[in-house]
């Protein structure tokens, strides 16, 4: 796998340090979009304090130390104008500009802004949760029921038949465009349950030889993509007509549009090219 580590640059925590006077790395959310800095470099505003750039966050987290300096994430009223020489912009379009590592920081930022903001009331009696001070967690004062940050693990196959590969056609994308087997994890399966599982769902085929490939947080809004390639075992395609409308064995020298090299789907067809040009 070639993802840059996020643990490069920084270092989790749950309680910041009160001797750590530094300036702080502030990743800062309206809605789907970032704050950046207007410049080419360093786009993550670098401030002691919010109050400074004028800005009245709803809520603010704090994430441990960037580079030994404090970082937060912070929840941002709707209509909040961006301060002078910043931009906010969809976090989805900032993985070029922001590099892997610091695009998967702002990834787990907006995951924890999410979380927070979604989990303010026990989920179980209604009552106003607190933080734990241990680990990421939020608990309920009144009844005690905890509820760790959300993650939704999901599965993504390239599947290989005499040097083909495997792509449908979702309902919700238009145009020409073909994916990989994807689907979520069900409760008390394995993963490569998982696989087996939804690639007969969606096209009716069985699969050996499950080979994990790799992973990727993917924080719209909760997921981990969990790669795998794996071998065409037996059975016809015969699409769901739900979710997949169509599906095909491609060769490299033909395939339909690939998805962005960012994604861990552009990784499982890149390592298909060269493994089969
Ligand atoms: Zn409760």
């Amino acid at each position: 796998m070639f993802r840059k580590s996020i643990y490069k640059k920084y270092t989790p925590a749950i309680t910041p340090d009160k001797e750590n006077n530094k300036p702080k790395y502030w990743f800062i959310f309206l809605a789907s979009e970032m704050l950046i800095k207007n410049k080419k470099h360093d786009k993550i505003p670098f401030i002691s304090n919010i109050e400074e750039i004028n800005l009245s966050p709803v809520r603010i987290q704090y994430l441990g130390l960037l580079k030994g300096n404090p970082c937060y994430s912070v929840e941002l009223e709707s209509g909040t104008d961006a301060p002078e020489g910043m931009v906010f912009k969809d976090l989805k379009l900032l993985y070029d500009e922001l590099g892997e590592d610091i695009f998967l920081l702002a990834g787990k930022a907006f995951q924890i802004v999410n979380w927070d903001k979604n989990h303010q009331f026990c989920g179980r009696c209604g009552t106003s949760t607190e933080n734990d001070k241990n680990e990421m967690a939020k608990i309920c004062p009144e009844c005690g029921f905890t509820s760790h940050t959300r993650l939704s693990p999901a599965v993504i196959t390239a599947i290989i038949k005499d040097g083909k590969i495997l792509m449908a056609k979702h309902l919700r994308t238009h145009g020409n465009t073909y994916g990989l087997i994807a689907g979520f994890v069900e409760p008390g399966e394995t993963i490569e349950e998982t696989v087996k599982r939804e690639t007969m769902e969606e096209v009716g085929i069985k699969v050996k030889n499950i080979k994990y490939f790799g992973s990727q947080p993917w924080p719209f809004p909760d997921s981990l993509m969990i790669a795998f390639t794996a071998e065409y075992d037996s059975g016809d395609i015969k699409v769901d007509g739900k979710e997949i409308v169509e599906a095909q064995w491609f060769t490299a020298r033909k395939l339909p549009r690939m998805p962005h090299k960012m994604s861990i789907a552009g990784e499982l067809m890149e390592w298909y090219v060269n493994k089969y040009p």
